[in-house]
């Protein structure tokens, strides 16, 4: 399949019908998997999962070089339920899959209809059966070289040049910050109200501004709310205790904290990034 693939997109985008064809995605759900031939690898019979499209995921979750998803999230469906079964399959038997990007005659990404679709292959980096999402990284379609950073030898501070390189492509950085973050916490869920996947976004502790990493131990998983109010410095992490510490004026109720402290985080983030965000706030 992926030399199929491979041999059209030296040319151009594929079709969607060149795509069907090949048999990496078919039909119109975010998983696609073969159950006709690949049921029989599977104990439940839901078969393996192929493929995944892109289509209404935002833009910073897919990146160039990596890339995170979430698992169906209805309540339950059976179908979501196989759909996850095959994705987990999968990785169990160390297969990659294909990434769909649906893309104009320009290879721009769009969102419409009738696009044409760009094919890339994608390794897992991290799926836990029991979190709502998996990383991945591109394998072949995309950077083959590209390795998320180790997370113990990370900083929370960039070097010098690779300043320039992330502000030239920020998306870029931002998927790949992304990742790192969700494969540091695993779980996708605000640390401090438990906000499900959908709203959970990937915070700097110390700013990019200020010269902050794109390391997982620099970033928290905070929904979008509990985002802005770390920003606005209504609240902050106390390095020590990791004890969350309102501004004055506020409480953890009126913020809608619902936890405490983050000793709940099996990691916790990295002790020098909270300390130089503490410092700034206090
Ligand atoms: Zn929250």
């Amino acid at each position: 399949m992926w030399d199929a693939v491979k041999s059209i997109q030296q040319e151009r985008p594929l079709t969607a019908d060149e795509v069907h064809e090949i048999g990496c995605y078919k039909g119109a759900r975010g998983i696609w998997r073969d159950k006709t031939s690949t049921s029989h690898l599977t104990e439940s019979g839901n078969g393996v999962c192929v493929g995944i499209s892109s289509r209404g995921k935002y833009e910073d979750e897919i990146g160039e070089e990596t890339g995170t998803y979430d698992y169906p999230s209805t309540q339950a469906s059976t179908q979501d339920l196989g759909d996850i079964d095959s994705m987990k399959a999968a990785m169990t038997l160390g297969l990659p899959l294909f990434l769909l990007r649906d893309t104009n005659a320009k290879g721009e990404l769009v969102k419409g209809k009738g696009p044409k679709r760009r094919v890339d292959r994608v390794e897992f980096v991290a799926g836990d059966p029991l979190s709502r999402s998996f990383v991945f990284t591109f394998s072949l379609g995309g950077r083959s070289d590209y390795l998320l950073p180790e997370d113990e030898e990370g900083s929370c501070f960039q070097v010098r040049e690779s300043k320039r390189k992330q502000s030239n492509s920020k998306k870029r950085s931002q998927a790949a910050f992304r990742a790192a973050v969700l494969s540091r916490y695993g779980e996708k869920r605000c640390c401090l109200c438990d906000a499900p996947p959908e709203v959970i976004e990937a915070a700097h502790i110390v700013p990019v501004s200020d010269d902050g990493s794109d390391w997982g131990g620099n970033g928290l998983l905070l929904c979008r709310n509990h985002h802005a109010l770390y920003d606005l410095g209504k609240w902050c992490l106390d390095p020590e205790q990791l004890k969350v510490v309102p501004a004055s004026g506020q409480d953890l109720s009126t913020l809608q904290i619902h936890r405490s402290n983050v000793l709940h985080l099996k990691q916790g983030p990295d002790p020098a990034a909270l300390q130089w965000r503490w410092d700034k706030w206090s």
